[in-house]
This record gives C-alpha cells, sequence and structure tokens, in this order.
C-alpha cells in the first residue's frame, strides 16, 4: 500500500512537472526545443514555395507571403524550425519533383496537388488544402463559361501543372494550349488580348485577378471542374510525413488554419469549397 502511494505521488509529481515543462515552452519554445535535439541548432530548412502567386506564395521584397507560406512557417516551426531558420527557394510548376529528388528542397508547399503520377517520384504529407480547376476570361467575356466551351480559343496554362495536363487529357479538341512558366505570364497573355482564357485553381486565379493591375480587366468564371489536393511535397525516403500531418491537423484545430485562408484570400471574393475544406490529411504511405 504504502509503496504503491509513494509511486503514485511520485508519478504525480513526475506529470505535473512533465506539463509545467511543456506548457512553458509552448509556441516559441516547441522550436527552440527541438533545435537541438531534431533540427540541430543553427540548422536550416530549404522549403520550396511559388515566388510569383499573391495571396499563396509570392515574393514580395524579402517578404514572403501568402497561405502557401503561413502553412509553411507553422509546420516548420512544429518540425523545430523557427522563421529564420527557412530558407525559402523558388519551385516552379515544373521542377518540383526534380528539386525534390535532387535536394535542392526539404519539402515544397507550393499550390503542389497530390497525383498518382507524382507519387511515383515523390511523397506528400496533407492534403492542408482543396482547391478546383476554374478559368479566368476578360471581365466582359460571356461565351467561355467552362472547360467544354473552349473550342476554337486560346487558352494559357503552366508546364507541368495538373491544369495544363487536364486539358490535354480531356479537352483537347479544338483547344489552343500556350504553356507559360508562370500563371502571372499567362495573365499578361490575357490581359493582353493574346489569349482567351486562363486556367488553373481557382484560388490561384482568384489572387491574381485581384492584384490592382488587372482589377476590373479580368474575372474567375467560377465554376471548378476538378479536385485539386494540395499537398506536401517530400522527397520519397522521408521520415517528416507523419509529424507533418500532427502540424497540418494541429493548425486547423487550433484556429490558425482558417485565419491564413481569411487573410490571405480578403478582397479577392474567394471562398473555400466548404464541402471539401478544411481536409483531412491522408494516411502517410
Ligand atoms: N495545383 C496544380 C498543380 O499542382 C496547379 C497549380 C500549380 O501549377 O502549382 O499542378
Amino acid at each position: 500500500m504504502r509503496t504503491r502511494h509513494a509511486g503514485a505521488a511520485a508519478l504525480a509529481a513526475l506529470t505535473a512537472l512533465t506539463l509545467a515543462a511543456c506548457g512553458g515552452s509552448d509556441v516559441g519554445g516547441e522550436g527552440g526545443g527541438d533545435e537541438t535535439g531534431g533540427a540541430g541548432g543553427g540548422d536550416t530548412i530549404k522549403i520550396g514555395i511559388k515566388f510569383d502567386q499573391p495571396g499563396l506564395g509570392y515574393q514580395d521584397g524579402s517578404e514572403y507571403t501568402g497561405f502557401d507560406t503561413d502553412v509553411a512557417r507553422y509546420v516548420a516551426d512544429k518540425l523545430g524550425y523557427s522563421e529564420d531558420q527557412i530558407e525559402w527557394v523558388e519551385a516552379p510548376s515544373a521542377n518540383r519533383e526534380t528539386m525534390l529528388q535532387t535536394g535542392q528542397v526539404d519539402m515544397i508547399f507550393a499550390t503542389y496537388s497530390i497525383t498518382d503520377e507524382r507519387k511515383e517520384q515523390v511523397a506528400f504529407a496533407g492534403p492542408y488544402f482543396i482547391a478546383g480547376q476554374d478559368l479566368l476570361v476578360a471581365e466582359d467575356n460571356t461565351d467561355i463559361t467552362g472547360p467544354e466551351t473552349l473550342e476554337g480559343k486560346n487558352l494559357c496554362s503552366v508546364t507541368g501543372s495538373t491544369s495544363a495536363q487536364r486539358i490535354k487529357d480531356e479537352y483537347a479538341e479544338g483547344v489552343q494550349l500556350v504553356e507559360r512558366p508562370g500563371y502571372a505570364e499567362c495573365v499578361t497573355a490575357l490581359t493582353a488580348g493574346q489569349v482567351d482564357a486562363v486556367t488553373t485553381d481557382d484560388i490561384i486565379l482568384a489572387g491574381l485577378a485581384a492584384q490592382p493591375a488587372n482589377k476590373g480587366k479580368v474575372k474567375v468564371v467560377g465554376a471548378p471542374f476538378s479536385e485539386e489536393n494540395y499537398g506536401v511535397g517530400l522527397p520519397q525516403d522521408n521520415d517528416r510525413c507523419e509529424d507533418i500531418n500532427a502540424a497540418i491537423t494541429e493548425m486547423i484545430d487550433d484556429g490558425s488554419w482558417e485565419e491564413a485562408v481569411t487573410s490571405n484570400t480578403e478582397g479577392t471574393g474567394y471562398t473555400p469549397n466548404a464541402d471539401l475544406n478544411p481536409p483531412t490529411p491522408d494516411a502517410c504511405a
């Protein structure tokens, strides 16, 4: 009896100590605590993002803004990397798999859809968001209302994207597809009258349409025709998938995810598909 009580008391005291230690080091300390163990103090982590997608991944002087960067910062912190240990690297759509395979980046948060084809080359954590492929047209356009109305039209999308691939696979007939390295270039072609429409995920198009230079000139059609599950791209031999999924779940549960969606889509008129968001991360392979 005595022994059991003493044991229980000791255990309770230990639990209290442990809880106090954890509680005390919360947000900032979590990064600090792991730096020595997990990340190895002073280490940096290379994160691939888009530099030209306002509201998602955007380089604004020396600042990096957008929903992808906010999710990346949150996840990196949980993995033990503070913001100043993040090295942001531009990851254009066509280069993502290679960048992960050659170690140019450790993780990618770049509107990167999880697909079976890509899983043959890289791994994914998440999804952390679900978007849908849509069309961007001139403000006064009335004849393009969906992908089946593109016959005889010039369409711009990005090399290496699921957006360009879906057009080739499902709507190729009669559509002239022009490929560019980034969506901002496609929007420039649209406002210059060189193409009739731009296609990619609705949230990307909404961010570009709300840019001061494009406002009033273009509009998102608003009839999404795919489900794009944004994953965290990882090398196939990574050991981080579980921890990243736990961080994404925590970000959703503590309200940070919602806050990041709202602040990064403010003024664009975009609202995420509430039937699909927030998503539940898939089991790691
Ligand atoms: N989500 C799509 C993809 O991963 C289109 C956006 C992009 O190119 O990043 O290909």
